[in-house]
Order: structure tokens, then C-alpha cells, then sequence
């Protein structure tokens, strides 16, 4: 018999999704990552990233331009980008979940594109976008960390979860192709 899991909160969900989505960024100067939500399901994620079939950072190095790189799109805009490229769900009155608070580009996008809430994990740099976003009439939280959710996600990625028993299954493993 195994103790009951922690079942994590919508914030600490999706936020621990952000964290994830930000390990596909291919600019290290930061690793970005957010994810889009309307009525608790997830419309788009997002990550810091060269646009498709455009050279990576990683690969090519960076982009500069007056200190800053230029060459990916942040991961806050990708998202918004992503709902439009898929279309489908409007952004309008959705949360964005972000690692770190966004750049003031990606502030105005998230202005026009109707979300009325953002979750920054982390600030990074300063409160310039807290103080933007919330000028615009967003509501802003700063995401709180659950130690008790913390450590089941430690576990759930290091440890192996106990299935019930069943027959062992060989599986062909294919590599994945592309970055
Ligand atoms: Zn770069
Ligand atoms: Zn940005």
C-alpha cells in the first residue's frame, strides 16, 4: 500500500507544467517556459525558441543585439503565437502561467491578447512587468511554492511508481527526431 500522492493545486499544477515546458528552450541565456489557460484547460505552451525551421541559439549561438538576443521568440509570446497558430480557443480572459516574469514586450502581448491573469513563478530582473500588467487591469500573483507538492515532484521524476503488476512488455524504443 502506497501513502496517497499530494495532488497539487491548479497553480501549483500548471505552474509545475511551465517548468517542464521551459526545459524545450534553445537559448541559454534563459530558460522560459509558460503555458496558456482557459477555464482549467491548457489553450498553448510556450518556450524561448527560434520560430520553426529558423537556426537555434544552441546550434548557432546567439543572435545579439545591443546586449540582448534576438533570435527566439520568448516563451510568453510562443504561447500566445501557438493558440493563434492552432487556433481553435479565443486568449481572451485566459492565465498565463510564466517561469519568470515576462519581458515588457511580451507584458504588451499579453495586454492585447485579452489575459486577464498571470502567474509568474519567478521575478527576473525587476517588477517592471508586475507594475505594467497590473497598470493594464490584470490581476498578477506571484506563485507561491508548496514544499509538500515540491517533493512529490521530486519523487514522481525520481523515483520509480509502483504499477500493479502485470506482465513485463519489451518495447522498441525509436529515437525522436528533430530539436
Ligand atoms: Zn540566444
Ligand atoms: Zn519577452
Amino acid at each position: 500500500m502506497i501513502s496517497a500522492p499530494h495532488r497539487p493545486s491548479w497553480d501549483d499544477y500548471f505552474m509545475a507544467i511551465a517548468m517542464l515546458v521551459a526545459t524545450r528552450s534553445t537559448c541559454d541565456r534563459l530558460h522560459a517556459g509558460s503555458v496558456l489557460v482557459k477555464d482549467k484547460r491548457i489553450i498553448s505552451t510556450g518556450y524561448n525558441g527560434s520560430p520553426p525551421g529558423l537556426p537555434h541559439c544552441d546550434d548557432e549561438g546567439h543572435l545579439l543585439e545591443e546586449g540582448h538576443c534576438v533570435r527566439t521568440v520568448h516563451g510568453e509570446h510562443n504561447a500566445i503565437l501557438q493558440a493563434a497558430a492552432q487556433g481553435g480557443t479565443s486568449t481572451r480572459g485566459s492565465t498565463m502561467y510564466a517561469k519568470y516574469s515576462p519581458c515588457i514586450h511580451c507584458c504588451k502581448y499579453l495586454v492585447a491578447a485579452g489575459i486577464v491573469r498571470v502567474v509568474i513563478g519567478r521575478i527576473y530582473r525587476n517588477t517592471q512587468a508586475v507594475d505594467y500588467l497590473k497598470s493594464a487591469g490584470l490581476q498578477v500573483d506571484l506563485y507561491r511554492e508548496n514544499p509538500a507538492w515540491k517533493q512529490e515532484l521530486a519523487r514522481l521524476f525520481t523515483e520509480e511508481i509502483p504499477t500493479k503488476s502485470a506482465p513485463p512488455v519489451e518495447f522498441t524504443v525509436t529515437p525522436s527526431g528533430g530539436r
